[in-house]
Order: C-alpha cells, then structure tokens, then sequence
C-alpha cells in the first residue's frame, strides 16, 4: 500500500485540517482524538510519512516512543488516571483505519471500560479543555 499524502493526518501534519495539538518536536506531534475512547485520549504520530509499523523508517520509532511516554505520563498527571492503555493497529485486518502510523495514549479509570473505536465525535469545546490540561502539564515538564 503507499502512502497517502492526503490521509486525514498527513492534512493535520500540514496544517490543512485542524486539531487539538498537545505536543510537537522536531520528529513527532502529538493531537487529541476526535471520536475518544477513554477522557484524554490522544494520538502520537511521526512527522515523516508512513502508513504503519510494518513500513516505518526504524530510526523513527526512537523519537516516536520518547513522545508516547510524555504523552503517557503527562495524562496520568492532567487526569489524575489509573492507567494507560497504549494502542497501535496496522493494516485494515489489524484494525488500522487512517493510514499514517501512529499510537493511541488512552487514560485509563478504575472501573471504566473503553468506548468504541472511531464512533462517536467529541464535542469540540471538551476538547479544548483536555487540550488545555494536557498542555498546562506538559509546559512544565
Ligand atoms: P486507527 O483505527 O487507524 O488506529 O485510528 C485512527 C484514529 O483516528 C481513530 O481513533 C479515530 O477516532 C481518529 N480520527 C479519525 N479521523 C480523525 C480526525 O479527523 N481528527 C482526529 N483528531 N482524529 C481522527
């Protein structure tokens, strides 16, 4: 499969299509999920193009996991969360759905089962505010 420049996350990427950032470096950016399956669910992805995993330049996964664990560990802050759930799907037949690799950060509760994946669209204000307390602990770290 090749890779589709106009994948909904190579627009983020571009700033063609807006996003609730939280975090970006020189190699990866960081957004919350519009359809969350947990409270402060977001999405890691690298700045360089690639469909998934399977295909990804390995230098990048480097970088790519540096974020996912400040991402990780400034929701169990902002949230006061349990846990972390981190997820990654490649391919359709690995329940993969936007064509750009990334991983999912989910903050987990005591108690609380996940939503569905990809379902139900946040309201854009409540992202706004779990942006906001992402970044809030992510400017002091
Ligand atoms: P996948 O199924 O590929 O692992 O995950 C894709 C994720 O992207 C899903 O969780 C879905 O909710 C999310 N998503 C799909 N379209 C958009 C969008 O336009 N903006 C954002 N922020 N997330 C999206």
């Amino acid at each position: 499969m090749a890779y589709d420049q106009d994948n909904i996350f190579a627009k983020i990427l571009r700033g063609d299509v807006a996003s609730h950032k939280i975090y970006e470096d020189n190699d990866t950016f960081s957004f919350l999920d519009v359809m969350p399956q947990s409270k402060g669910h977001a999405l890691v992805i690298p700045k360089a193009p690639s469909e998934n995993i399977l295909t990804a330049d390995t230098m990048s996964l480097g970088p790519l996991m540096t974020t996912v664990q400040l991402i990780a560990r400034a929701a169990m802050e902002a949230f006061q969360a349990d846990g972390i759930t981190i997820q990654q799907f490649n391919q359709p037949a690995g329940g993969q759905t936007v064509f750009h690799t990334h991983f999912h950060v989910l903050p987990r509760f005591e108690g609380v089962g996940l939503k569905a994946h990809s379902a139900v669209m946040e309201d854009q204000d409540v992202l706004e505010q779990l942006a906001e307390a992402y970044k809030g602990v992510l400017d002091n770290i």
